[in-house]
């Protein structure tokens, strides 16, 4: 990745699937440029960004388009070019992602999708002109968009039409050399994770049940991320890579997993 120069939006602190993926494509030579959301999450973004090297573009909200403008222009004044963005942004309502997906409100419906969803259609929108010589972006997924999972509710169906706007964008951005695709990452302890009911027990159960009978770091999603932002990937797009120790090809309970 020496001489690409890299955006990347969701860091929030050493356990964020962004920072995995952020040390991976500097270890493999990028320049990477972060954005933080809000004041307190620029305390933790800023010395992570110095630690890598790499430039802080500013605050940016993806509910504020304003500030999503802002930060595109400071990278095309700073850089000129883009070769490469990272959506790992996602959120809902913490109360809603507990219980039944039935029950969820109409407000908290719009604002996931809004900042899960269309978000990474709208930095594209800014990104497409950054990124002149081609480029390749990545979003976060998981499998929840394609199976039912406990309390995972509105987010899954956002991860779902996340998939979608990734097979969309593919083919909308192909021609000119940008590709699209998404990483879905099995379970980590994050910050946003920790907003999903029981999730230690989902943890467990990918641990149980996975075929390599483990949960995944932030630094295997970053590996795999490096993979789908070089040129080791030219030939792929609009795909769904899963990096979930196998999960998703399982069919049934491990006969040896322990009851949990
Ligand atoms: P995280 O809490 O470290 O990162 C989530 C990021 O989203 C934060 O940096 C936060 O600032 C950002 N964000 C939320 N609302 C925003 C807004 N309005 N504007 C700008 N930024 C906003 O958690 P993470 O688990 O690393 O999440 C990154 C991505 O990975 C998410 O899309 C998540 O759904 C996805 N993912 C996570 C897991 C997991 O188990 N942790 C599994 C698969 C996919």
């Amino acid at each position: 990745m020496e001489g690409k120069r890299g955006l990347i939006l969701g860091l929030a602190n050493n356990r964020s699937i962004a920072w995995g993926i952020a040390k991976a494509c500097r270890e493999h030579g990028a320049e990477l440029g972060f954005t933080y959301q809000g004041e307190a999450l620029k305390k933790r973004v800023e010395p992570l960004a110095q630690e890598l090297g790499g430039e802080v573009f500013g605050h940016c909200d993806v509910t504020d388009p304003a500030s999503m403008d802002a930060v595109m222009a400071a990278v095309e004044s700073k850089w000129g070019k883009l070769d490469f963005l990272v959506h790992a942004i996602a959120f809902s309502d913490k109360d809603e992602l507990t219980g039944r997906y039935v029950d969820t409100s109409a407000e908290n419906f719009d604002r996931s999708m809004n900042i899960s969803v269309y978000s990474f259609t709208a930095l594209m929108q800014r990104a497409e002109k950054l990124m002149s010589d081609g480029g390749s972006a990545i979003t976060l997924t998981y499998y929840g968009a394609e199976r039912v999972m406990p309390h995972y509710n509105v987010m899954g169906v956002a991860k779902a039409a996340l998939e979608a706007s990734v097979r969309y964008l593919a083919v909308d951005l192909g021609g000119q050399g940008i590709r699209v695709n998404a990483l879905s990452a099995g379970p980590i302890k994050t910050l946003a994770a920790s907003g999903i009911g029981d999730f230690r027990y989902i943890l467990k159960w990918n641990e149980y049940n996975s075929p390599l009978k483990k949960t995944v770091s932030i630094d295997e999603v970053g590996d795999a991320a490096v993979y789908l932002l070089s040129p080791l990937s030219r030939g792929v797009t609009g795909e769904v890579h899963h990096v979930d120790s196998g999960y998703h090809v399982v069919g049934m309970k491990a006969v040896d997993a322990p009851d949990i």
